[in-house]
């Protein structure tokens, strides 16, 4: 399924980090393709190939109304001739937002179920429930979050590319826990938490043991970069993902890149990263920024 995707770029960026003796590159992921970005398509892939193995032509799968995954999900579908159903957090709003309008575009249909009833996402009696009214479907984890999903960050890092630590956002933690399984015991991944608390501590845990037990892996992650939680924002941080991109012609998403960027920046300054080469991981997210610039409301948790 890979050939239509282009290999992510590598940009070095040339910013105070050099004066304080810390190299810093950015592997473009958000460049591997203009519809299914970042760090979605690596998550999907797996999926799509179980599921086009298990010969189910119908990917469901959940995501809140701006997310990411819902539009990667919508457009991988189109392109690889899966239905798609998006199960939507909250009620529906009229007109679509351009995530969901994007979505719908792309053949997805979509379903909203309440806020309380979303918890239950992972839970089998919401999957039977989905079962029973869609058929046979292939159900996706919100985010992309199984162990297809881990597999498929594996294969982020080529092997060739050379740094000391890796840097990348963190939702889910799927993406981390790829990574980490994916470099040997010289390299480090370290995630920064978009969400508030550390319990996605235990979640890339848990990821981890379920994917491989034996192995120890290096990978750390920083929980005080979150700016208040999921999708919460201030002007610092809006402020500094401008300049950043006016400086380094790099887009930053508010919701996941920016935080890691400013907080990979921070600790820069701190000596944290002294003497090392950092990859910072661009995961894309970019569609996700219309809201902002439209002035809509941010979603809630
Ligand atoms: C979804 C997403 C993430 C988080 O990935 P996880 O595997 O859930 O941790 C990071 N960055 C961007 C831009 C995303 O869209």
């Amino acid at each position: 399924m890979s050939p239509i995707f282009a290999s992510p770029p590598i940009q070095q960026i040339d910013s105070i980090a050099r004066a304080l003796n810390v190299e810093l590159y950015v592997l473009r992921l958000d460049l591997v393709h203009p519809l299914i970005s970042g760090n979605k398509w690596y998550k999907l892939k797996y999926n799509l190939e179980a599921a086009k193995r298990e010969n189910i032509d119908t990917i469901l799968t959940f995501g809140g109304a701006y997310s990411n995954h819902i539009y990667a999900t919508a457009a991988a579908g189109n392109l690889f001739g899966f239905k798609t159903i998006g199960v939507i957090r909250g009620e529906e709003t009229l007109p679509l937002n351009p995530t969901l309008e994007f979505a719908t575009s792309q053949g997805m249909q979509l379903i909203y179920i309440d806020r309380q009833t979303y918890r239950l996402r992972n839970s089998s009696t919401l999957h039977q429930e989905l079962y029973a009214r869609f058929g046979k479907v292939f159900i996706i984890p919100e985010g992309g979050c199984n162990l297809n999903g881990v597999k498929g960050c594996t294969e982020i890092i080529s092997p060739d590319i050379e740094f000391d630590i890796a840097c990348i956002a963190c939702g889910t933690g799927t993406t981390l826990a790829g990574v980490a399984l994916s470099l040997n015991d010289r390299r480090r991944v370290i995630g920064f938490s978009v969400l508030r608390g550390d319990f996605l501590k235990h979640d890339i845990e848990s990821l981890l043991r379920q994917y491989q037990d034996s192995k120890s892996i290096s990978w750390d992650l920083i929980c005080n970069y979150h700016f208040g939680g999921y999708a919460k924002v201030n002007d610092e941080l809006l402020r500094f993902a401008r300049e950043f991109e006016r400086e380094h012609d790099i887009p930053l998403d508010y919701v996941y890149t920016a935080k890691m960027f400013y907080g990979v920046m921070d600790l820069v300054k701190e000596g944290y990263f002294d003497g090392r080469r950092v990859l910072l991981i661009h995961t894309g997210g970019l569609q996700g920024n219309v809201k902002k610039q439209a002035g809509m409301p941010v979603p809630q948790e």
